[in-house]
């Protein structure tokens, strides 16, 4: 091994990300497993989890477990961690994925729907990473990485609980690396830009939508799921055993730019 793959070696290391039955989180598990981790793909429907733990395992030949627990519910949470733990015989690596977006005129915003973002986005990536954090101090070593996006930073109009769910992500992250840095924890956040996934199949659908997305970014096209693979590894690996507490923005360059 030369010196350079040691930074970045994370084989037999143990995995779970949140919401990688579909979308952005599949992809990050895809890359976790290709570069050697024991992961546990994880959804709320349980069944969605099984077919993408088989389809993963298919894929890349690696050993993929299934979990499924509502990631907004304290007690399915913990309980789900603590199985999660148990199936894979530890944890090293959180990535706290799953998320939903709602779209609202602000004055016509269901308080409910602000309160399900909120939940699944933000108070979901607190929840999880308490119940890991238990095994994490107690092995003093352990990488939380939160999705964020670029909603972490700049708003749009009819998605405010999400803007605000995502800035939230960013303090969190923050707050974790003030609550567990001393105890050999990283915590970090990964903020997508767009990206073309189930979530915003729509959107790419919409041509005026996709030359807004384009027009915008400087690399000029939509994000491809495996764009964030090479900094997913960054932060699951010793490589970043010195940072603690960041966002690092995968947007094309997007919050860059006015
Ligand atoms: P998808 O809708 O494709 O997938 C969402 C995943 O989250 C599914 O696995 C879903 O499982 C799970 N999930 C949702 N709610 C819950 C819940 N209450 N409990 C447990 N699991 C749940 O989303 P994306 O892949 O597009 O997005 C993933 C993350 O990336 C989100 O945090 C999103 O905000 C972020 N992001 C996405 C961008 C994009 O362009 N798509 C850009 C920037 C950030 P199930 O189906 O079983 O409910």
């Amino acid at each position: 091994m030369t010196s350079a793959e040691r930074y970045f070696d994370i084989t037999g290391r143990k995995a779970l990300v949140t919401g990688s039955s579909r979308g952005i989180g599949y992809s990050l598990a895809r890359g976790l497993a290709q570069a050697g981790v024991e992961l546990a793909v994880h959804g709320r429907h349980a069944e969605g989890a099984r077919a993408a733990a088989q389809r993963l395992a298919q894929e890349t030949g690696a050993q993929v477990h299934a979990v499924s627990f509502d990631v907004t519910d304290p007690d399915s949470v913990a309980e789900g961690v603590a199985q999660t733990v148990e199936d894979l015989g530890g944890l090293d690596i959180l990535v706290n994925n799953a998320g939903i977006q709602r779209r609202h005129a602000f004055t016509e915003f269901p308080v409910d729907e602000w309160n399900e973002v909120i939940a699944t986005n933000l108070s979901s990536a607190f929840l999880v990473s308490q119940q890991a954090a238990k095994v994490f101090v107690a092995q003093r070593r352990g990488k939380i990485i939160n999705i964020g996006s670029v909603q972490s930073q700049l708003a749009r109009p009819s998605i405010t609980p999400y803007s605000a769910s995502k800035g939230g992500i960013v303090m969190l992250t923050k707050g974790l690396c003030a609550d567990l840095g001393p105890q050999g924890v990283q915590a970090n956040a990964l903020a997508p830009g767009y990206f073309k996934t189930e979530l915003t199949k729509t959107l790419v659908e919409d041509e005026q939508f996709t030359a807004w997305v384009t027009g915008r970014t400087p690399a000029a096209r939509w994000g491809d799921v495996d764009d964030l693979v090479g900094t997913l590894l960054f932060l699951a690996s010793p490589a970043s055993d010195f940072v603690n507490g960041q966002t690092i923005y995968v947007d094309g360059g997007m919050t860059a730019v006015v």
